[in-house]
């Protein structure tokens, strides 16, 4: 006979703040709002100081483990060449054996009715059916955009000309109820077809469809077409559920050790800029001081969290956005990036103290989600990463749109085009790929004191408003994911 209890959910998580930290808010939802406990399975790869601290504001019946190291040294040539998805994809297939394991041992000591692998983990649904039929489902961090590039992706590769690229396509890549993304804009690694990267992710996206249902972390008003889209059942897709915006809340993102909440305290209302790109985007050198110049231009308050440039080629080379590599820092849980002890080193002489009445510079990490929800912030600047979107529109903060890598220019457009709840600043052919001062300053001045800036805050107030109804009982996520656990009740 099976083990009584409630019903438990075992998670795994993909190596990275942005993949871990979604994985948890889902297990601690359904821990509070449904009564199921979990374990979370994370890599060894990430068993960081900053990733562990998170993980233990979890409540008691969500267990965390880490998984087994596994060789990955023969992806690691000399300079770490290998793509991050390819490190990703490898850890996670080279753990099939021990996510068999581990799901065998809780099957014996817990009534496991689901297991759930995140957007780089499909082959690990293997390990669901060899330890004896456990359901596997995936959870999708990013959003309907995204998974219907991947669910297309077979197809849109079958119809790709031979020796061309998506951004070669005449015309943008248009997904069914979802915005059309111009291929230049697409997932990052799929901008070379002879990657391993590119391979990966065609390789995923066969493998989705082995999952039972598909959990994503975005809401039918954030994008309404692509919704109605996935909202009926198809016998060549698993089902989709939209579940979020399952984002960090406040109060679980590390303490004030920069002291710039302390800072925000001390601002008026709605008044200062956060910028932010993520866990592991940094600029350029060059493009680090053009910022830094805009800022200062636009003569607005800013909290900025300051990255080291990355440290090859040469850190003057001209900006391409599409090279802005996270590298290692998926790795490190953000915020401890290889050498960044010092990035303010980096910015114009004399700019931290020039700037001192209205900016704060702090290095490498901020408590993103408190600062979000300060009412001093007033606008983001944001690489677009997903997580750092739905926490921008769970606290109904316009944003100013600087994609660099994975999903996050189609992200963008998005954004800008659909959603309307973001700005771009100009980028002139003049100015070798890169933003300039002075469109810094013009998106900032826009954003913060503008009419464009006026109806993205506008829409996203709507839109927080929807997102915070729909998490509430009756709402459409909470009632979707309630939909799922009563199926892993049943199965
Ligand atoms: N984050 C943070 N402080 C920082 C930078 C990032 O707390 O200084 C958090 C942010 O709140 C978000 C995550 O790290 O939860 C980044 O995830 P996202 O998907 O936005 O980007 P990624 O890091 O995966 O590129």
């Amino acid at each position: 006979t099976s083990p009584r209890g409630p019903p438990h959910v075992a998670l795994l998580s993909s190596p990275g703040m942005g993949h871990v930290a979604p994985v948890a808010e889902l297990a601690r939802r359904l821990h509070a709002e449904h009564g199921l406990t979990c374990t979370i399975l994370t890599f060894a790869s990430s068993d960081t100081p900053a990733q562990r601290a998170y993980l233990a504001t979890l409540p008691p019946p969500i267990t965390t483990l880490t998984l087994p190291s596994v060789p990955l040294t023969d992806l690691l040539p000399s300079a770490g060449a290998a793509a991050i998805e390819t490190l990703l994809s490898v850890e996670a297939q080279r753990s099939v054996p021990a996510i068999t394991s581990t799901l065998r041992r809780l099957k014996s000591t817990t009534r496991l009715v689901a297991y759930v692998a995140d957007l780089f983990g499909a082959d690990t649904l293997q390990a669901a059916r060899d330890a004896g039929g456990v359901p596997g489902f995936l959870f999708f961090p990013s959003n309907l955009l995204m998974l219907s590039l991947m669910l297309h992706l077979p197809r849109l590769h079958a119809a790709l000309p031979a020796g061309l690229e998506f951004r070669d396509l005449p015309d943008p890549v248009t997904l069914p109820g979802c915005v059309p993304v111009p291929g230049a804009d697409l997932l990052q690694p799929l901008q070379d077809r002879a990657s391993d990267a590119y391979r990966w992710m065609l390789h995923h996206a066969g493998k989705y469809r082995d999952a039972k249902g598909i959990l994503v972390n975005t809401f039918d008003a954030a994008e309404p077409g692509a919704a109605a889209v996935f909202r009926d059942d198809e016998p060549w897709r698993p089902p989709v559920y939209p579940v979020g915006p399952v984002t960090r809340q406040t109060g679980n993102d590390g303490d004030d050790a920069t002291g710039c909440v302390a800072w925000l305290d001390a601002q008026p209302d709605g008044s200062v800029l956060f910028v932010s790109l993520g866990s592991g985007g940094a600029l350029p050198l060059a493009q680090t001081r053009e910022l830094a110049r805009g800022l200062e231009a636009s003569g607005h308050r800013f909290l900025w969290v300051v990255r080291s440039p990355p440290p090859t080629p040469s850190a003057d080379d001209k900006v391409d956005n599409n090279s802005s590599n996270p590298g290692e820092s998926y790795y490190d849980g953000g915020g401890s990036r290889n050498g960044d002890d010092d990035p303010l080193r980096f910015l114009p002489p004399g700019f931290v103290d020039r700037t001192k009445e209205v900016g704060y510079v702090v290095p490498s990490w901020a408590p993103q989600a408190r600062v979000l929800a300060h009412r001093a912030t007033g606008a983001m600047l944001t690489h677009c990463g997903w997580n750092s979107v739905l926490e921008s529109v769970a606290r109904g903060v316009p944003m100013v749109a600087w994609p660099l890598y994975a999903e996050q220019r189609q992200n963008a457009v998005m954004l800008c085009e659909e959603t309307r709840v973001a700005l771009r600043p100009k980028v002139r052919g003049d100015g070798g790929g890169m933003v300039l001062a002075q469109d810094v300053a013009e998106v900032v001045e826009e954003v913060m004191r503008g009419e464009k800036g006026e109806r993205a805050r506008a829409r996203v107030a709507e839109l927080q408003e929807t997102a915070r109804k729909g998490l509430q009982p009756g709402g459409a996520s909470y009632e979707t994911l309630a939909h799922v656990v009563s199926i892993w009740r049943k199965d």
